[in-house]
């Protein structure tokens, strides 16, 4: 694509952020499009945070995301906030409006859009989420509002616990959903939840590389032939968990279907144009 005085930026607010694959999909699915746009990635200074923000609309950018450590960071410089975004404390995603900078938060979105291509439902029924952090809390809310019955949240007694309390209460009185948060050393409650779920997600990073031996559980014993296991990390695209999961039979998703879908709102919301997944879900995959 040719670049003119005509071409616009979108780009990802982060640090790091060189690393992204967001740059790959939205300046593809731009391409397919055929909109005179680029993306490009942003590694910001906490100090520049608010000049960067500022410059959204000063370059009258189409869009920009936002990523570690700024999503609840950058909520002071935005005129806005999704019903989403509000509930879960944190944007990913920037939209410029007439009425000024909206923040999103399309990580939930991301996920319960995921779930399709395992095909699992969960709305009206039970789940279990190891995590009360960004990610497990954004799962939380689109799952709440787009009609999950149950979530049990177990976390081990770190900040998160006492911090996130407060804020699944909100959640639960502002949606139709009854949650609950355990401690995860309680693997009696934790085998109980899972007994009653179709749905165990990792939304920590245990698991991750370089733990790729580890898992946020120790006991798999409650595992269920109705049970699908689902884990937000990518890196290794099949954890410990996930293994272990597979082993037994059980439906499994890594977290690349998470990162695609959040990509494919945030470029909805931007241009109100569909990512061409058939063309940018290989590149995902692949990367
Ligand atoms: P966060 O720092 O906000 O939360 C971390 C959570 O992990 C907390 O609940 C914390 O208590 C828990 N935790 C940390 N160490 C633990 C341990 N040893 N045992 C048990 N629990 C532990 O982080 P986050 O932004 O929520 O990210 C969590 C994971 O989700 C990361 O691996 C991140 O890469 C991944 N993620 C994936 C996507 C995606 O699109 N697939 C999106 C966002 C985040």
């Amino acid at each position: 694509m040719e670049i003119t005085g005509y071409t616009r930026l979108a780009g990802l607010i982060a640090k790091p952020a060189k690393h992204s694959i967001s740059p790959l999909m939205h300046n593809t699915a731009f391409k397919a499009n055929n909109i005179d746009a680029v993306y490009l990635s942003f590694e910001v200074e906490k100090p520049q945070l608010a000049a960067v923000i500022k410059s959204i609309t000063a370059l009258n950018m189409i869009g920009a995301n936002v990523s570690m450590p700024y999503k609840m960071a950058v909520i002071p410089y935005l005129d806005e906030l999704s019903e989403a975004a509000k509930l879960i404390g944190a944007v990913n995603t920037i939209v410029p409006s007439g009425n000024g900078l909206v923040g999103h938060n399309t990580d939930g979105n991301g996920f319960m859009r995921s779930l399709a291509d395992i095909n699992v439902d969960i709305i009206k029924k039970e789940m279990t989420i190891i995590g009360a952090g960004g990610a497990a809390t954004a799962i939380c809310v689109q799952a709440a509002l787009d009609g999950v019955k149950k979530i049990n949240v177990f976390n081990r007694q770190d900040d998160f616990f006492a911090t996130s309390q407060a804020k699944l209460e909100t959640i639960a009185q502002k949606t139709q959903c009854t949650i609950t948060l355990r401690d995860l050393a309680d693997t009696k409650a934790v085998n109980t939840a899972i007994y009653h779920s179709h749905l165990l997600v990792n939304a920590t990073a245990v698991g991750m590389k370089p733990n790729e031996d580890q898992t946020a559980l120790s006991d798999f014993s409650a595992f269920h032939e109705n049970l699908a296991v689902y884990d937000v990390i990518y890196n290794p695209r099949e954890t410990k968990l996930l293994q272990i999961a597979k082993e037994k039979g059980l439906k499994t998703a890594n977290g690349l279907g998470m990162l695609l879908y959040q990509g494919a709102y945030a470029f909805e919301l931007w241009t109100g144009k569909k990512m061409p997944l058939e063309i940018v879900k290989p590149l995902v995959e692949n990367s």
